[in-house]
């Protein structure tokens, strides 16, 4: 449809309506209206509380200072995620947003920790990584080293509904219309199908141009008007209910999420500066909702601070992300369990390729293929990496485990474990969003040991081998002792 778009309208006011609000109204500027639809009475689904790292590159689009937004939405940093019990019970490994060693351009760095460990040292590849170093000792500060072997990236821990707020306030900063109301009904056009307006509760009729749909799991707009059909990804990930509950604070706040694997699901624990955010991912097939609430509850570290609560859900995508005028963003787009936090992630990069395709002249088929194209791509990559975490695992205690190693597996995943599995290969896909890094720490964690390291790491003797190894622990060791405790940080730096 060759109409100008002057008027955005955004029907939602959680994580997804706000950061989508602010982004376009930051980015695209005086060019559209904006306005954002909530319903007080429906309220945000109030989980989502853990990022990575892309996120500083929202908060620096939108001149975020960074001590003001820890500050006010009570967050914390987050240096990596620890999966205890993943791989088989009693053990843990970290995965980092960190770099183990230092990159190499033929040659990955654990090639060379590998060659010593199969000369029958007991090394081990995260005493290379800044990120696990600081992570377990609980200490930070931002590190501003030239040399990048000490760059130490970060994301945030902070708490759902102070974070939408945040994202409120600065749109409506920017000139966003925020209008309170239920919507009713939704009227199309009758030859094109595009949405025109939202009918409101109270009578209020919204018209836009064009709408993005930010509904959370109904999906208002693009599956109950629209009806664009929806992926299920179930059988690759057979979650499907999560119940979570805030706790008191610990007495420190550590720099890192945990999960923890159950019998039937795992647990995450999220440290926040005023509370600890916990719940559990449980699949309904192999775990009754008062197992679950038993399992959590007995594997609180503090008391609970309100009423355990239980979110269903559907692993999948929306089969389009963008159909005709209407882009989903955030639940309404699909949903993959919060093992490695993308959700939030995922609403980031959804305006930011929408930004860059921004149909300013008009809709047109080519641009909804190409966004749908994207992310599509993106979804795929993320939940492989999602099943790779359930599916090498080694644990015999229970059936959900068990039945985890033997669920379908998509060919792009066997293909990446057995190049690594028998080469020490690693190779990041087109656009995905984790690095070789990323792969790395969650295969070696969940105990795939490559039979074999590169030819240029055989090649080293072992003076080279050893000193290499050694000097790069040693700048990488250097800084801890000078780094504050995680607490301290966020007290000096917040002014708290
Ligand atoms: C168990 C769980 C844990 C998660 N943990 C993480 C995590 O650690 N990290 C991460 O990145 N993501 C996580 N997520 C995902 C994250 O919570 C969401 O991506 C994020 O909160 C965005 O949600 P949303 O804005 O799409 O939907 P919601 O928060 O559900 O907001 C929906 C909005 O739509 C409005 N609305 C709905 N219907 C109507 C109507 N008829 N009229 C008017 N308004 C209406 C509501 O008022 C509300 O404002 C988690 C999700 C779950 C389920």
């Amino acid at each position: 449809m060759n109409e100008l778009i002057k008027k955005v309208v955004i029907l939602g006011g959680g994580t997804a309506g706000w950061m989508s609000a602010a982004l376009l109204k930051k980015i695209i500027g005086s060019a559209i209206d904006i306005e954002l639809v909530e319903s007080d009475a429906i309220g945000p689904i109030g989980v989502g509380e853990a990022t990575i790292p892309p996120i500083k590159i929202v908060n620096s689009v939108l001149g975020i200072n960074e001590s003001d937004f820890l500050k006010k939405t009570k967050g914390s940093i987050k240096l990596a995620i620890k999966f205890e019990n993943w791989r088989v019970q009693g053990e843990s490994y970290f995965h980092t947003f960190g770099v183990p060693g230092k990159s190499m351009a033929f040659c990955h760095f654990h090639h060379l920790v590998h060659r010593a460990q199969a000369m029958g040292h007991k090394l081990n590849i995260w005493d290379y990584d800044l990120n696990y170093l600081c992570a377990k000792e609980g200490k930070f500060a931002q590190i501003n080293a030239k040399d990048p072997i000490l760059d130490l990236p970060y994301a945030y821990h902070f708490d759902a509904s102070l974070y939408a707020a945040y994202l409120r306030d600065l749109s409506e900063m920017m000139g966003v219309k925020r209008t309170e109301g239920l919507v009713k009904t939704v009227q199309q056009h009758t030859q094109t199908g595009f949405i025109k307006s939202l009918e409101l509760e109270d009578g209020q009729r919204i018209d836009g141009d064009l709408f993005i749909d930010c509904s959370g799991f109904k999906a208002l707009l693009i599956q109950e008007q629209l009806g664009t059909g929806f992926d299920d990804w179930s059988h690759f990930l057979p979650c499907d209910s999560a119940i979570a509950v805030p706790s008191e604070r610990l007495e420190h706040t550590l720099p890192y999420t945990r999960s923890i694997a159950h019998a039937s699901g795992w647990q995450w624990r999220i440290p926040l500066q005023h509370r600890n955010g916990n719940g559990l991912v449980y699949s309904s097939s192999y775990c009754s909702d008062d197992e679950a609430h038993h399992t959590l509850m007995a594997n609180l570290d503090t008391k609970p601070l309100a009423d355990p609560k239980v979110i269903r859900f559907r692993t999948g995508r929306r089969r389009k992300q963008w159909d005709r005028n209407v882009i989903a963003v955030g639940l309404s787009s699909g949903f993959l369990e919060p093992l490695e936090s993308t959700s939030i992630h995922l609403i980031q990069s959804a305006i930011v390729r929408l930004a860059r395709m921004f149909p300013h002249h008009g809709v047109n088929h080519s641009q909804i293929a190409e966004y749908n194209k994207q992310s599509k791509l993106e979804f795929e990559q993320i939940r492989d990496f999602l099943i790779l975490h359930y599916h090498v695992n080694e644990r015999v205690d229970s059936r959900f485990w068990r039945d985890m190693r033997n669920l379908p597996v998509p060919d792009s995943l066997t293909q990446k474990i057995e190049l690594f599995r028998q080469n020490g290969q690693l190779f990041r896909e087109q656009d995905d969003l984790f690095l070789e890094t990323s792969w790395l720490q969650v295969m070696l964690g969940q105990g795939i040991n490559p039979k074999d390291h590169h030819p240029i790491a055989g090649s080293f003797s072992e003076e080279k081998l050893f000193g290499t190894l050694a000097s790069i622990k040693r700048i990488k060791d250097e800084p801890i002792a000078q780094l504050p405790s995680h607490d301290d940080f966020l007290k000096k730096f917040c002014r708290l």
